[in-house]
Parts: structure tokens; C-alpha cells; sequence
């Protein structure tokens, strides 16, 4: 658990704390067929629940495990469970799915037998403010020949862990890690923007790593405020002359950057225009 209060939505029913969901010859607990999600609920808005939702069922497809339940449905079960939350409550909200059947060779998942549940954590935003510090790790991410990393599995985790790991033993927050070609791709836990001569620049989605949902919010927006955004092939060395670095995702929307290995960077004006941005957006659809 990373947080308080937890709520467990399973077998068609919510249930108090974290609750067991999977079973020991559940597909899911010995080959990994876990997908996820992760949303949040804060100053009472979900902000783009409907495509976190959405992007649930398209990774459960990715790894060959029929996803169960509809967008909508899905919707309605996490909007019954945050109604028990107070409404100033932060929470984390997490769906997921896995194969809990297979066919005879054990290793494909079984039409139908498949495990739901939504998980809700109590996790505080991040005080405005908050910022963090990149190095660059020898870790990459895989390739889609080798892996489902298109989608938002569990089984991808393991290699973010170690990209950790190896981050936090140096001294720093987090890792820029890059794509099989050697390329920026994304860091452990977040996407990544950078800001050179007013123009914000971000990775180019190829499929190895997750193109986010708050990264596609934060670029319309940004372009909404006439700030030019470009999607581009990125190297380590444009992050070490960037002006501002800052980091997108779910859990905390935005997070500047202070530093890149030995690169410091001030938290800038555009990081600062995101964040606003955002809950301004997120806010209004109160
Ligand atoms: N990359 C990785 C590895 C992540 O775990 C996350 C968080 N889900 C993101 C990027 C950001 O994606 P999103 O904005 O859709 O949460």
C-alpha cells in the first residue's frame, strides 16, 4: 500500500481496506497478467477518469486478457467508491485487471476469466513547490518485440524499480531513461518535458514507453496559452542545456525539475503556466 483509507472494489462490491483479489493459480499471480491504471480524485474532480479508464481496457487487450468491464461502468463503480471518501479527500485511483484463467498451455489467458477490481488509496497531493532531481540511468526501456510496453502492466514495473534504485543510491528523485535507440524516452514514473528559448519540447511517442494522459493534457493546454510545444526526438544532451526540465503524470500532474546529474536548473515560468494550466482546467469541471 502507498497510502491511507483504502477502498477495494471487487466481485461486484466495494469493501473496506485492501482486501485479497487473487487466488494462487490465478493466471495473473504467477504469469504476471496484471494491467492497471492510475487516476486521481482531488479538490472534488477526476480529472480525464472517462481516458484512464479507457486506457485500462486497451493494456488488458495488449497483454490477451479480455477486459470485462466498459468505460462507463467502470466509471460509475469508482465514482460509487470515492462517494464513501470525504470531499476534500485526495485519493488514488487504481483499476486493474488480470487473467485468472488460461488455455491449456497455461500461459494464454482464457476469454472471460478475467479478475477486476479498483483500488482507492488516500495519497495527499503535492504541495506546489515540490520539485525533483533526474540522473540519467543505463536502464532503457524495452522494445515492443520483447515486451507489452505499450501497455500499463505490472510486469514492466520491475525494470522502473531498478531505474529507482540506482537513482536513489546516488543521491537523486528520479531517472531519465532512455528508449532501445538511446533517445530521451520518459523517467521511472513520469513523462518529461524540457524548455529551451521559451518552446517546450517532450519526447516523441513511439510506443516504448507510456505517451500519458496528463502529458497529452498538459500539451493541450499549453498550446491553448499559445505556448509552441513540439514532439520531438530528444537526446540526454539537449537536457543538459535545457532552461527548464519538468516532469508530467497522473499522481502529481506536474513536477519541476531542479536538477540533472550535475546540471542545475531554476523551477521556471512555463513549468509554473502547466501547473496552473491544469488545475485551472481540472477545477472547471467541477
Ligand atoms: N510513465 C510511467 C512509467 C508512468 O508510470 C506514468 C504514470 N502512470 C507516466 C509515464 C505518466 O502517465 P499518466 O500521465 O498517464 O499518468
Amino acid at each position: 500500500a502507498v497510502g491511507t483509507n483504502i477502498r477495494t472494489y471487487f466481485e461486484g462490491t466495494w469493501h473496506d481496506g485492501n482486501v485479497p483479489i487473487m487466488r494462487a493459480a490465478d493466471h495473473g499471480s504467477w504469469l504476471g497478467s496484471t494491467v492497471f491504471d492510475g487516476a486521481r480524485f482531488f479538490e472534488g474532480v477526476s480529472p480525464d477518469l472517462d481516458k484512464h479508464c479507457a486506457r485500462v481496457n486497451r493494456s488488458a487487450e495488449a497483454l490477451m486478457v479480455d477486459p470485462t468491464v466498459s468505460t462507463e461502468e467502470m466509471m460509475e463503480i469508482t465514482r460509487e467508491g470515492l462517494a464513501q471518501y470525504d470531499a476534500g479527500a485526495a485519493v488514488y485511483i487504481r483499476p486493474m485487471y488480470w487473467a485468472i484463467d488460461s488455455d491449456k498451455s497455461g500461459v494464454l489467458p482464457k476469454k472471460g476469466a478475467t479478475g477486476f477490481a479498483v483500488c482507492l488509496e488516500e495519497i495527499p497531493m503535492s504541495p506546489a513547490g515540490t520539485s525533483t532531481t533526474l540522473t540519467r540511468t543505463r536502464f532503457r526501456r524495452p522494445v515492443l518485440e520483447s515486451s507489452v510496453c505499450n501497455a500499463k502492466a505490472g510486469c514492466l514495473y520491475p525494470n522502473n524499480g531498478r531505474m529507482l534504485a540506482e537513482a536513489y543510491a546516488k543521491g537523486f528523485g528520479n531517472a531519465l531513461v532512455a528508449d532501445a535507440l538511446g533517445n530521451v524516452a520518459e523517467t521511472a514514473t513520469a513523462n518529461v518535458f524540457m524548455v529551451k528559448d521559451g518552446v517546450a519540447f517532450t519526447p516523441v511517442a513511439n510506443g516504448t514507453f507510456l505517451s500519458g494522459i496528463t502529458r497529452a493534457r498538459h500539451i493541450t493546454n499549453l498550446r491553448a496559452d499559445g505556448v509552441e510545444v513540439v514532439e520531438t526526438v530528444l537526446s540526454f544532451e539537449d537536457f543538459e542545456v535545457a532552461d527548464e526540465v519538468f516532469l508530467t503524470g497522473n499522481m502529481t500532474k506536474v513536477t519541476p525539475v531542479t536538477a540533472f546529474d550535475d546540471v542545475t536548473y531554476q523551477v521556471g515560468p512555463i513549468a509554473r503556466r502547466a501547473r496552473d494550466l491544469y488545475w485551472d482546467w481540472a477545477l472547471s469541471g467541477r
